[in-house]
């Protein structure tokens, strides 16, 4: 059987490109995207009653890889890349069908004449993402204390060291406003580390850069330390 999906909404997010965005949601709290519903589901009546809820799942479509088709099995970052399991026991975007699956903290609804926008707090979605639905986060059904984990039984920790040049510095100074912090957001980001696993592995030190919303942010890694060299606006 096949079927035909239209995208109910689109995300826009401050993750221009995929490398930087974190693995799962919720682990870069300081990143904030907009829901933005499309015609004709951008009705009020749709999201009535939606605001009520902390957490929402969104389903969506991985549309920055649709070329790169699926693999019956993908090497986790959680398993240092170099181990190989089943496509369906993993969260990979390799996937048959690209769909992707992500919970996500909605801080408000905002509906405003001919518009509906829902606001989100740690998304990992990349700008653009077409969304396929969205459903309310039910604690009594989908937090299950005494599940496994399999191969990622718990939360990444964040072991790296992150700190910033004079340049990247100032940067995060003149940029800082209520809803944009931009220190913290590269912070929680690099903690993380990034890098694809078999990278992370390399002896040396090496350097990486990344779109965030309207910049260029390169860094450098030595050993668990990260140095912020620098963050260029993009015109
Ligand atoms: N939470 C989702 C899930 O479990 O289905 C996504 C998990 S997947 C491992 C997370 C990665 O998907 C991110 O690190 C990012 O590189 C990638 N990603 C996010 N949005 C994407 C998109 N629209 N197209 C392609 N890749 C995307």
């Amino acid at each position: 059987m096949s079927f035909t999906l239209n995208s109910v909404g689109i995300i826009h997010s401050c993750y221009k490109e995929k490398f930087g965005i974190p693995r799962q949601p919720g682990l870069v709290t300081e990143a904030k995207a907009t829901l933005e519903l499309l015609s004709p589901y951008n009705r009020e009546e749709a999201v009535r009653g939606l605001e009520d809820f902390s957490h929402i799942w969104i389903t969506f479509i991985f549309h920055g890889c649709l070329t790169e088709g699926w693999k019956p099995t993908v090497r986790p970052p959680r398993l240092g890349g170099n181990k190989r399991v089943g496509v369906f026991a993993t969260r990979s975007t390799y996937r048959p069908n690209p769909i992707g699956l992500s919970v996500v903290e909605l801080e408000k609804v905002v509906i405003e004449k001919g518009s509906v926008v829902l606001h989100l707090k740690g998304a990992d979605l990349l700008d653009q993402t077409p969304v396929l639905d969205i459903k309310p986060y039910l604690p009594y059904v989908d937090s299950i204390s005494n599940a496994k984990g399999g191969f990622a039984p718990d939360a990444p920790s964040s072991e790296f060291e992150v700190t910033f040049s004079e340049q990247a510095r100032q940067v995060c100074q003149q940029t800082y406003s209520p809803d944009l912090n931009l220190a913290v957001l590269i912070n929680q980001i690099l903690s993380f580390d990034p890098r694809p696993a078999y990278t992370a592995d390399m002896l040396g030190s090496h350097n990486f850069a990344m779109k965030l919303l309207d910049y260029d942010v390169k860094w450098g890694v030595e050993g668990k330390n990260i140095l912020v060299t620098d963050i260029l606006k993009i015109h």
